[in-house]
């Protein structure tokens, strides 16, 4: 029970129509998330941590996890924050997502690239691509909000973002409702890539705004195993704990 908190969320909802640049966390006045709630927010350090857990979720959990990376010809990858259920980090990505305020993930994605550019995480990636919404889902939401996690990145690494080469196929069910097997079934052959040869040798990002089962990702990056020579790095702004 926390009344409290309730109590804020909705006056955070309220004042959010007079005044639209509050704090999505507390709904203090700022122009977007504030200092004290950016920083309360549970960092992974996953960019300087090689074998870390995201790693370890895409491998799904195989004993030799570098030879499974190179198998999937991955790099590196790192979450930027921990996801936990009821926690504020919670709150502030389902509206992201399904709340119409896609701008959570654009400063989130610029947040995250400002401190992760002193690791060398970026270095070398010569394009970021988001990991595509099916275009039904695309219209029924508006936007798709890990392009904008893309963009936020992009805004400070200067790495270009491309939506085009990459799309979803099939069009699946909330994977927060499935499980194990169906969850696999589930996203299966779900992307494709269009002309694959203007991504020949390139050193691709992939952006997602939460892995879980790492079911999803690992679907998009056997799609790009079409892209010879093409290497990739993949970065989610939440891990699942
Ligand atoms: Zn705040």
């Amino acid at each position: 029970m926390q009344p409290q908190n309730d109590k804020r969320m909705r006056l955070s909802s309220l004042l959010s129509i007079f005044y639209p640049s509050v704090c999505p966390m507390c709904g203090v006045y700022s122009k977007g998330l504030c200092d004290a709630c950016f920083r309360s927010l549970p960092r992974t350090e996953q960019a300087q941590i090689r074998q870390n857990e995201t790693e370890m979720v895409l491998t799904e959990n195989k004993p030799d996890i570098v030879r499974a990376m190179n198998q999937m010809r991955l790099r590196q990858a790192a979450a930027f924050l921990f996801y936990a259920k009821d926690h504020a980090i919670q709150h502030l990505i389902h509206r992201m997502k399904y709340a119409d305020e896609p701008d959570i993930g654009f400063h989130m994605g610029r947040m995250a690239a400002i401190e992760m550019q002193y690791t060398d995480f970026f270095d070398e990636i010569d394009v970021i691509i988001p990991l595509p919404l099916h275009p039904k889902r695309l219209r029924e939401r508006g936007y798709n909000q890990s392009e904008y996690i893309a963009r936020g990145i992009s805004d400070i690494t200067g790495i270009p973002v491309d939506t085009t080469h990459v799309t979803r196929i099939k069009n699946t069910p909330k994977q927060a409702l499935q499980t194990g097997e169906g969850r696999k079934q589930n996203v299966a052959d779900a992307f494709a890539v269009n002309h694959p040869e203007q991504l020949y040798n390139k050193q691709i990002m992939v952006v997602d705004d939460l892995i879980t089962t790492g079911e999803t990702m690992r679907s998009c990056l056997r799609a790009m195993r079409c892209i010879r020579g093409a290497h990739y790095t993949v970065f989610a702004l939440c891990k699942a704990k």
